[in-house]
């Protein structure tokens, strides 16, 4: 059993995250883990879960917030061949 970090909960299938930077979490969930861990988009404020787009120290959830933000060059599709 170990207590997760964010809501308390000391649930049996608790589990520990280590980051690369070397800090350690504990949670009950994978919703309390993305509470502390997903990167927020710098334009809609979004939990990012999936791999965001990352430019110049800043992350976004999609190209359009991206673009929003003034950054170009990130798409959602290519043209198929
Ligand atoms: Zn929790
Ligand atoms: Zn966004």
């Amino acid at each position: 059993m170990a207590r997760c970090e964010v809501c308390g909960n000391d649930y049996d299938k608790s589990f520990r995250v280590e980051t690369a930077a070397g800090t350690r979490h504990t949670f009950d969930s994978v919703e309390c883990a993305a509470h502390v861990l997903a990167p927020r988009c710098d334009h809609c404020s979004v939990r990012i879960m999936g791999h965001g787009l990352e430019y110049g120290g800043r992350v976004f959830c999609c190209a359009h917030c991206a673009s929003a933000a003034g950054i170009a060059g990130f798409t959602d599709r290519i043209a198929a061949p």
